[in-house]
């Protein structure tokens, strides 16, 4: 259930059955000759649209841009200040508990956020703490990467081993193009990127990893590999969603 597709009497009854809802948040930054821009905020809002089906929860509006400032030497990639995400998040988590949400999932698709996202939730519980506002049952945020379960670090392993690398990684190159296969780009590769070596400023960034991926190879994704990493995905997700809707 998305809450874009629904009306107000729909999200009403929805909140007698449940308090929780799904906020993917991502980035909008370069992801190497192949990877789409998009690809950490498609990344986990397809997968929040199966994990809704599967566990009954509503969709919130995707946080489609993130903490990508190292990016910035490649065209068109876009970033928010950690401040501006951090007011983004505490305003989507105010207005939000004003319905009587107070279960938010924050299903994360951008490594760089995680900082900040914690970030948020210090100050979001602050405002809890300070009395700014009274919630019912404590207010709970949880910051989920997509990536991070069990099914899905088996298949990476199984389906790449060390070429899945750290930036443009073949899985999620894979997940974007099962979601838009007319968005696929064939581009030939001299071989997996540069390893590894630190992220300081976007000048810096492009110098250490010319054509902006880290350790990848992600000639090696298939629009079938995404769906597996798909189903992975929103099978160890779910699980992880109602343990946090279950916890006190
Ligand atoms: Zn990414």
């Amino acid at each position: 259930m998305q809450l874009q597709l629904s009306t107000w009497q729909e999200v009403e009854r929805y909140l007698e059955g449940s308090t929780g809802i799904v906020i993917p948040i991502g980035s909008a930054e370069q992801h190497g000759p192949n990877g789409l821009i998009g690809t950490d905020a498609i990344c986990p809002e397809v997968i929040a649209r199966s994990l809704g089906e599967a566990a009954g929860a509503l969709i919130a509006p995707t946080i489609s841009v993130g903490i990508a400032q190292h990016h910035l030497a490649f065209a068109g990639s876009m970033c928010l200040r950690p401040s501006t995400l951090i007011a983004l998040m505490r305003d989507y988590v105010v207005s939000l508990s004003r319905h009587g949400f107070d279960r938010f999932y924050f299903l994360n698709g951008h490594g760089g956020n995680i900082a900040t996202a914690n970030a948020a939730f210090a100050e979001i519980h602050s405002d809890v703490s300070m009395l700014v506002r009274e919630a019912p049952r404590p207010i709970r945020c949880r910051l989920a990467n997509w990536w991070d379960g069990k099914g899905v670090k088996k298949l990476q392993a199984e389906l790449y081993g060390d070429d899945e690398g750290q930036h443009a990684t073949c899985s999620e190159v894979s997940v974007t193009q099962y979601a838009y296969p007319q968005a696929i780009k064939r581009v030939n590769f001299d071989g997996r990127a540069p390893e590894y070596s630190g992220i300081h400023d976007a000048d810096d960034y492009r110098r250490r990893y010319p054509d902006g991926r880290i350790g990848s190879l992600p000639s090696l994704s298939t629009p079938e590999h995404g769906k597996r990493f798909h189903d992975a995905a929103v099978a160890d997700l779910a699980e992880n969603y109602r343990n946090f809707l279950e916890a006190v």
